[in-house]
């Protein structure tokens, strides 16, 4: 199924729409991330279709341990009626959770793991995870991955040589692991969907490339996941310790490589210039807890670089927090830098609800404008003047 439509392309960079069984999402993405059926912050799903958001993650590891997948489908039927979000939803396989859990056994076919809520000792594999995210109902599932560490520990002062030689086998586990799951990921779901639903009706798979930071790596996950025919394709285990750089090199050299026709999704990125550098490179999806975690601790991205909110400088600033933003606490409400200090200085709630509201529409006006740039041919001029001016 041609689930994605390319509109234009400029340099490497992408503008298209995704289609869902839901409707179109049109990209470059970004995702918020409904951790467990809400917006932290306390942003509710009426205010985040104001901002412009198309789609939501939901974790599967959370929403499995409570309040349960089979309680939502049994009850309402699906993630989307229960939290009241009509439109895409995609979720994890939870195995990212599960692999930062450090009580944990890992076997070939899955991961032992006890539940950070009240030690209670459960087992996830792939079947099991395309299980929970089809009863949740998502339109876009991915499957059940390793993603190993980026750095291992080294407790017997081993030479670099031989601690980078130890990751590398560490991380060439995962991804033959990833790829034997992948396929049983892959197995589950088309079992589920057998000629009953039309592909436009159904929701759709995703693969997940690992391969850390190793080249060689990457490109055996690569050749192996795009052989089988997903309906997009991930690039995990990024933005887990290693530094920009590394991260811009595997998708200077992932990307080119990666089937044109298909969306490509970098997991878990990243800060707005990471991913404004990642569109350059020809990335259409995103999620990260970042815009709203650093809301609720205070730091507030503009157009011209970032504000700590709790500074003494803005105890008296009659200014918005950004002129140039259309947000409901910017634009609407024009609500004073010197109250968000106020509030968020206090404690209040609501410092974190505005901070938070107004970091997402600011990731949904970059993902909005990196677009419009790309589809006026202007992408890579707009990029290098932005990022100096976001990097202060
Ligand atoms: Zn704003």
């Amino acid at each position: 199924m041609n689930n994605l439509k390319l509109e234009k392309v400029s340099g490497a960079a992408r503008a298209g729409v995704l289609k869902t069984r839901r409707g179109e999402i049109k990209t470059p993405v970004f995702m918020p991330v409904a951790t467990r059926g809400a917006i932290k912050g306390g942003v509710s799903f009426e205010e985040m279709e104001n901002l412009g958001a198309q789609i939501v993650l939901g974790n599967t590891y959370h929403l499995f341990l409570r309040p349960g997948d089979e309680l939502i489908q049994k009850n309402f039927g699906d993630l989307h009626t229960f939290m009241h979000w009509n439109k895409s939803i995609l979720t994890d396989s939870g195995g990212f959770q599960v692999f930062s859990i450090k009580n944990k056994k890992i076997t070939d076919d899955g991961v032992f793991f006890n539940s950070h809520i009240d030690g209670k000792r459960f087992f996830l594999d792939a079947e099991k995870s395309i299980q929970i995210q089809l009863n949740l109902g998502a339109d876009i599932l991915m499957v059940f991955d390793e993603c190993p560490p980026s750095k291992i520990a080294n407790p017997t002062g081993l030479s670099s040589e031989k601690l980078e030689r130890k990751l590398f086998f560490k991380v060439l586990r995962a991804v033959e692991k990833t790829t034997d799951w992948a396929r049983k990921s892959k197995d589950h779901f088309e079992k589920s969907f057998a000629s009953k639903i039309s592909p436009k009706e159904r929701p759709q798979l995703f693969g997940i490339i690992q391969g850390g930071c190793f080249s060689e790596l990457r490109q055996k996950s690569l050749k192996e996941i795009t052989a089988m025919d997903f309906d997009g394709f991930a690039l995990g285990g990024l933005a887990v310790g290693e530094s920009a750089i590394e991260m811009y090199k595997v998708l200077d050299e992932m990307c080119p490589m990666m089937p044109e026709e298909k969306p490509r999704y970098l997991m878990g990125v990243g800060t707005p210039e990471n991913l404004i550098e990642a569109v350059s490179r020809g990335i259409d999806m995103f999620d990260c807890v970042l815009p709203a975690r650093n809301a609720r601790h205070g730091t507030i991205y503009t157009w011209t670089g970032k504000i700590r909110i709790a500074n003494a400088r803005y105890k008296e600033d009659k200014k918005v927090l950004n002129e140039a933003c259309g947000c409901v606490v910017c634009a609407d409400k024009k609500l004073s830098r010197a109250y968000l200090h106020h509030l968020f200085t206090v404690g209040e709630d609501l410092a974190k609800k505005y901070l938070t509201i107004h970091n997402l529409y600011f990731y949904q006006d970059l993902m909005r404008t990196m677009r419009a740039k790309i589809l006026t041919n202007e992408f890579e001029n707009w990029k290098d003047e932005v990022i100096k001016k976001l990097s202060v």
